[in-house]
């Protein structure tokens, strides 16, 4: 049996179990809501951001580790960057 991992979500505090970060489509955010939330401030401050995600780039190669500071999600960027 997968073990569920906990995680509160960034953008309303609640808290969600995900089995596998591959597994939640949201990661780290509980659901689309709240990602789309959080994508909209990137919008805002970030507009040349965003506009490189449109041209097709994948936003994973625009991560920079060490500006994660959530040790949950800088495991999680890490472990789906060894599943790919
Ligand atoms: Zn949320």
């Amino acid at each position: 049996m997968a073990t569920k991992r906990k995680k509160s979500c960034p953008e309303c505090k609640k808290r969600f179990s995900y089995a596998s970060v591959s597994d939640h489509k949201w990661f780290p955010f509980c659901s689309e809501r709240c990602k789309l939330i959080d994508l909209g401030r990137w919008v805002n401050n970030e507009y040349a951001f965003v506009e490189d995600l449109s041209r097709g780039n994948d936003m994973k190669d625009q991560i920079n580790f060490d500006e994660i500071e959530d040790p949950d999600v800088r495991a999680a960027l890490e472990e789906l960057e060894g599943e790919l």
